[in-house]
């Protein structure tokens, strides 16, 4: 297809989500042009500490094959600004339909301005587009690794948080500086972080993504038999978590450094508050370069930290990985003060406010006959009649009330790259207009919907919950996208290996 006819698609952010949203819409037919605030691309990737490994499998990210093809990768930038013009606020909350006309171009009439201003020269250059793909990601870009080991060298280090980067962080000290001057990890609660040399059947993320799973996890507008089966399915649920964390007990000494976490492995996976532990993490402990401090509050003093036992620590350098805050890395992308409202939601919300619907019918069709009679009619024909007869089903991607616009990237999942580059592949789908969205209304009921399993999912996982954490329900959510792009939710070869094998991103290679 001639692409001088296509229209114009900017990329907020070259880490792997908007190298996947550039390498699908390029497939279709479209030239992107990516921004980052970055000198390079990779996002996240591109400056991580030494000791910070994959958590998931390199299958897991298999798909995304860079370079992209036709090497359109965009020019680094600094941070730009997008503003919408078109229809005013009052006409665009207004409409029925997203866009105006559930198009993702809308009439044609509204256009995305990003603004860039470049810190040297102190120019400004303003550029117009006709769809803008937010990738921003989570997080915000970590320390050079030559900057971050000068400010610890030979220091007294206090470390803060238990998450995947304090661990890793922590780790990372000690090994520097060894136990003539110990890293201290201040913690409130430890998490499942586990070793990935204990390969055992146990391996979470291969008994997380089959269907079988996904079976026992209550999943969003699952429907009565589903959730059903669900409920009936908890007590193996159950026995399974249990002996997980046994073995983990067993093999990670973490009984004896009072790191064992207060929640259960079910609890974690749910949140997606679970990881994998720094190399010789507990041996640096045993070493005396580590030091594990279990506090709920602590106070700064001259020389460092007060816990809230009265324990002392001193410290010349405090580094806190306590979390980070990606609503505000995603309002900020925004001039438009009604925009950076509606985005993300409340901090406080379950899921971002992103479309996603499936019809009720479709669902109960679902339900009833999921595995039964999969394999003994052509399931995919059913889908496709159903398709004819109900209305459109959408996805979690854009925001009922924000025009030709699209955000990959938020979702957390327990590989969150092939959700990604799903999510680009359907946005693609989208620019092609081979996905259709149904009206704004119901847009807003299902996002209400998943709202409302989310709150659900934070209740029984006791809080640990992240906003949009889609880990346990992902090859379910995978499925819904399928079927929006036109293609078999099944991608397996006859129903054991539909049931029994787990799912990844070569399952879904051949969708373009
Ligand atoms: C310590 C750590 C370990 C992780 N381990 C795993 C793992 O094992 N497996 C896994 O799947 N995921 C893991 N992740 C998640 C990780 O975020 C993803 O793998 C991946 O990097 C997400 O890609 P992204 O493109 O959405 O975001 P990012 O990689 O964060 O890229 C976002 C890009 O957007 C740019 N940007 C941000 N704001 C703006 C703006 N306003 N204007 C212009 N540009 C902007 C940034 O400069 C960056 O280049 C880990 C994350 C961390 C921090």
């Amino acid at each position: 297809m001639d692409s001088s006819n296509k229209k114009r698609v900017a990329i907020i952010g070259a880490g792997p989500s908007g190298l996947a949203a550039c390498k699908h819409a390029l497939a279709k037919g479209f030239v992107p042009v990516i921004f980052d605030s970055g000198a390079s691309v990779g996002g996240v990737w591109t400056r991580t500490l030494a000791s910070t490994k994959l958590q998931t499998p390199a299958a897991a990210f298999q798909s995304l094959r860079l370079p992209l093809a036709g090497g359109h990768v965009g020019v680094p930038e600094p941070r730009p600004s997008a503003g919408y013009s078109g229809a005013s606020e009052k006409e665009v909350t207004a409409w029925d339909r997203w866009s105006g006309n559930g198009e993702a171009f809308g009439d044609g009439s509204g256009e995305w301005h990003l603004t860039v201003e470049h810190i040297e020269s102190g120019s400004i250059q303003k550029y117009e587009f006709d769809f803008l793909i937010v990738c921003v990601g989570r997080t915000t870009r970590t320390w050079e690794d030559h900057d971050a080991a000068e400010l610890i060298r030979g220091k007294r280090v206090v470390v803060v948080g238990s998450g995947k980067s304090g661990l890793d962080t922590a780790a990372e000290c000690a090994e520097a500086n060894g136990s003539k001057y110990p890293c201290t990890l201040i913690y409130r609660t430890a998490n499942w972080m586990v070793d990935h040399k204990l390969t055992w059947g146990l391996n979470v993320s291969k008994r997380t993504t089959t269907r079988l799973a996904e079976l026992m996890v209550h999943k969003p507008e699952e429907g009565f038999a589903l959730s059903l089966l669900a409920t009936l399915l908890t007590p193996l649920r159950w026995l399974l978590s249990t002996v997980t964390e046994t073995y983990y007990k067993m093999h990670i000494p973490m009984r004896k450094n009072g790191m064992v976490p207060d929640c259960t492995i079910s609890q974690s996976l749910l949140g997606w508050k679970l990881g994998l532990l720094p190399d010789r993490f507990y041996d640096l402990v045993d070493e005396g370069s580590l030091v594990l401090n279990k506090c709920d509050s602590f106070s700064f003093c001259a020389d460092g930290l007060v816990l809230d036992s009265g324990k002392r620590v001193e410290a010349d350098v405090v580094i806190l990985a306590t979390g980070f805050n990606p609503d505000q890395l995603l309002r900020s992308v925004f001039t438009s003060p009604w925009v950076r409202d509606i985005v993300s939601g409340a901090s406080s919300d379950t899921m971002l406010p992103l479309y996603r619907q499936v019809d009720s019918l479709l669902l109960i069709i679902t339900s009833f006959f999921i595995f039964a009679i999969q394999y003994s009619i052509d399931f995919a024909t059913l889908l496709l009649l159903t398709r004819k007869v109900v209305v459109d089903i959408c996805r979690n991607i854009v925001h009922p009330r924000i025009p030709q616009m699209a955000i990959v990237g938020y979702l957390e999942s327990r590989a969150t790259i092939y959700p990604y580059e799903m999510m680009s592949k359907w946005v693609a789908h989208l620019l092609d207009g081979t996905v259709r969205l149904p009206s704004v209304k119901d847009m807003e009921k299902s996002v209400g919907e998943w709202a409302l399993w989310g709150q659900g999912a934070r209740r029984r996982s006791g809080s640990l919950f992240l906003k949009s954490c889609i880990a346990t329900v992902t090859t379910w959510y995978h499925d819904q996208l399928c079927r929006d792009m036109g293609y078999s939710a099944r991608r397996k070869k006859g129903f054991v290996a539909e049931l029994m094998e787990p799912y990844g991103p070569t399952d879904y290679a051949d969708i373009q």
